[in-house]
């Protein structure tokens, strides 16, 4: 669904992706890790278009994505493209950034409605569906801040399914949880995995990402350090580094 080719990215003179191919075919699982600073979330930030890059391209469904300009103008050339991308890569983030003023149930309708125009009826029966598939259907009248973090989180989950994207992109979906909270996202992000939804996952969780992953990508100062099946990677690492940083995690 999204493919990453020789991507480099810069912030002024600070190389933060220094050419990495990754991606994310139809029904599979993609774990990032790597070390604070390697690159993941700008790597993910790349892949819905929310950064742009120096070097390389990002497919979607095998369709480059075309920028223009040069220098600070440089932007996507095709905002159809843009708006179809974006709302087919659904983003989870760490601090859930549910709306704080709608009630949960207005959080996961809001985008159908108003980005993609879909019936409203039809909308709030997917999103109550959603809320409960996450089981949260009990708090759609609940603002955020009456929610747990956990249930705020999985309510962040149930808002990225209900625009149907193809593929979901979560950036450390459970560093700001306690453990016990971390243990319900989970397992929605495990049921997800089980039902075959493409996924790229940054994580600190090597359990989570030994669980799910058909392919894990250990990231490194902006390149590619080591990649493989779980299995692999986490029973034989290759790489010192990979050692090191397993070493230190768990
Ligand atoms: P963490 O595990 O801490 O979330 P990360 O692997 O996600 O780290 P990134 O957020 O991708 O790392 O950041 C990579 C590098 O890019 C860091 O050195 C960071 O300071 C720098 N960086 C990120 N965003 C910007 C920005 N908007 N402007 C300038 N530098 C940035
Ligand atoms: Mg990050």
């Amino acid at each position: 669904v999204i493919e990453i080719r020789h991507l480099h990215k810069a912030y002024g003179s600070l190389e933060v992706l220094k050419g990495v191919d990754i991606s994310a075919p139809k029904g599979h699982v993609v774990s990032l890790i790597g070390s604070s600073g390697s690159g993941k979330s700008t790597l993910l930030r790349c892949c819905n278009l929310l950064e742009d890059s120096q070097q390389g391209e990002v497919l979607f469904k095998g369709e480059p994505v075309r920028w223009k300009g040069e220098g600070h103008n440089r932007r996507p050339a095709d905002a159809g493209q843009v708006l179809r991308i974006r709302t087919n890569l659904s983003m989870v983030f760490q601090q859930f950034n549910l709306w704080s003023h709608m009630t949960i149930l207005q959080n996961v309708m809001e985008a159908p409605l108003t980005v993609l125009r879909r019936d409203r009826a039809e909308v709030e029966a997917a999103a109550r569906a959603y809320l409960d598939k996450v089981g949260i259907g009990d708090k759609c009248d609940a603002y955020p801040a009456q929610l747990s973090g956990g249930q705020q989180q999985r309510a962040a989950i149930a808002r990225a399914l209900c625009m149907e994207p193809e593929a979901l992109l979560f950036d450390e979906p459970t560093s700001a949880l306690d453990p016990e909270l971390e243990q319900e996202v989970v397992k929605v992000i495990k049921d997800l995995a089980s039902e075959g939804r493409t996924m790229m996952i940054v994580t600190h969780d090597m359990k989570l990402a030994a669980d799910v992953s058909d392919h894990v990508v250990f990231l490194h100062q902006g390149l590619i350090e080591e990649q493989g099946a779980p299995d692999t990677l986490f029973g034989a690492p290759k790489s010192e580094r990979l050692r090191g940083f397993l070493s230190a995690t768990t």
